[in-house]
């Protein structure tokens, strides 16, 4: 048995980070992974899909150029063999060279195996048996598999094994009208797949406003996306072949895109004591300690947050309070994230159905993206802004950005939300012209009762 004085069960977005700050502190410090360095967000989560987003967007302005006085000269292709060489490459780079940093610290042993534990303070991995005192979980997700009839009898891809293809699907159905299943249907319609989206739901992304959602949706479909809406898939089968409640649908490949489940059954935590919730997430407190002293979850797998950014900011909470004797907690996180969808949906706080629901009284801003001058001249006008801000205290309670660079424009917002300002500071900020986050003092200009 080897004792360190920390050991790390995954490398995805918290665990690193975690390592390194703690074997800066001289700490002997021990991180495990069973499969690939930099887990989903390096591999098969945000950097490949954003890297094919990227590909989908030039096939995308290459097929309008004559919009903008640029020509062409031939028919626009897709090669995907290129599109996938581009992608593996760029999560090549970022695979590699996080393994490299945790290779370089001498404080840091890699054990490369799959982790469970034996004991509160004990575990084997990879052959090895490790115990020590402080032991950090980071072992992310994995997509989840519907439990629809036929399922197991056909070939279906994940957002995983979609990565794969070197070749265009001729029509991929995609279960899931969600953000992973709706940045896919785009990537591959604009590649020259038919795609067909199927939701049990009556909106896509339901969690948005309805006024977003509808957007989002008359976005897709005006680009070729067939999208069935309330649609209950009841069998899959063979084909491929899809029945709903109202329909069949047939195609050539079939995405399941039904959300993620964590990665805590083959952990062993039923020996360490450490408690789950009904969904598998492991129970922790606002400082994310588990059940059992001396264990901490990150990530992915403790329910708090299914991203990059708060998988990231665990790791700063518990380094802060550990390290640097702070008193940092998941409850002063805004909730915050974007659908990369093109143009992307930038959203910071609540929606408005949540403001309601909590009891504030609200005011409400929106404004078409076709009235904001940069969109104008990029030709780029699909889509909307919202705010919601409290007519009381004037606080800023959330906002949603459809539109080009809204996935960078929202953060003005988030900004001030964190900064706990009142939204007249926002309004009276001179932002720079032609800028798409120019247009957010305006829109604080016209609020109007919810
Ligand atoms: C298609 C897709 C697109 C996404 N796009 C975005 C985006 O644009 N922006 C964003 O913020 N988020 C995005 N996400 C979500 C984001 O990728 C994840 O929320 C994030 O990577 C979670 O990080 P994590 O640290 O919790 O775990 P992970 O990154 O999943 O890492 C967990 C690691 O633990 C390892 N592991 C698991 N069990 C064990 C064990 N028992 N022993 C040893 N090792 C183990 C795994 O192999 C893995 O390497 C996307 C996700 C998907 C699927």
């Amino acid at each position: 048995m080897t004792e360190y004085d920390a050991i790390i069960i995954g490398t995805g977005q918290a665990g690193p980070s975690l390592a390194r700050r703690l074997a800066g502190a001289g700490n002997r410090v021990a991180i495990v992974e069973r499969g690939l360095f930099g887990g989903t967000c390096i591999n098969t989560g945000c950097t490949p899909t954003k890297a094919m987003v990227a590909s989908a967007y030039a096939a995308h302005m290459v097929r309008r150029a004559n919009e903008f006085g640029v020509t062409i000269g031939g028919a626009v292709t897709v090669d995907m063999k290129q599109v996938k060489a581009r992608k593996d490459a760029i999560v090549a780079a970022s695979r590699n060279g996080l393994e490299a940093s945790l290779r370089r610290n001498a404080n840091i042993t890699i054990i490369r195996g799959h982790a469970t534990f034996v004991s509160a303070h004990e575990v084997t991995a990879g052959g090895e048996a490790l115990r020590a005192d402080s032991i950090f979980i980071n072992v992310g997700g994995r997509p989840a598999i519907p439990a629809i009839a036929g399922v197991d009898t056909v070939s279906y891809l994940t957002s995983s094994t979609i990565l794969a293809l070197d070749y265009v699907p001729e029509h991929l159905v995609v279960i899931g009208g969600s953000y992973v299943g709706l940045e896919f249907a785009q990537i591959f319609r604009r590649f020259g797949s038919a795609v067909t989206v199927i939701e049990s739901g009556s909106r896509l992304i339901g969690r948005e406003d309805p006024e977003i959602s509808d957007a989002v949706r008359q976005i897709l479909e005006a680009e070729g996306i067939e999208i069935r809406l309330g649609a209950r898939t009841t069998r899959v089968s063979a084909g491929i072949e899809v029945t709903t409640g109202s329909g069949t649908v047939r195609g050539s490949h079939l995405l399941l895109a039904v959300g993620r489940r964590p990665n805590t059954d083959d952990l062993g935590l039923e020996r360490a004591g450490v408690a789950v919730d009904s969904h598998g997430f492991i129970e922790v407190d606002d400082t994310l300690r588990t059940s059992v002293s001396g264990i901490w979850a990150m990530g992915e797998c403790n329910g708090h947050g299914a991203f990059t950014h708060t998988a990231y900011n665990d790791f700063e909470i518990i380094a802060g309070n550990l390290l640097e004797g702070g008193n940092r907690t998941v409850r002063d996180r805004i909730a915050a994230y974007a659908l990369f969808t093109d143009p992307p949906l930038g959203r910071a706080g609540m929606n408005e159905r949540e403001a309601v629901a909590a009891g504030h009284r609200v005011l409400v801003g929106s404004l078409p993206m076709a009235n904001v001058s940069r969109a104008y001249e990029k030709s780029e006008t699909l889509g909307l802004m919202k705010i919601i801000v409290d007519a009381d205290t004037k606080a800023i309670l959330g906002a949603a950005i459809l539109g080009t660079g809204g996935d960078e424009a929202v953060h003005s917002i988030l900004d001030l939300m964190y900064a706990k300002a009142p939204y007249t500071i926002l309004q009276r900020v001179v932002h720079i012209h032609p800028t798409v986050a120019e247009f957010i003092p305006s829109l604080l200009g016209d609020l109007k009762a919810a």
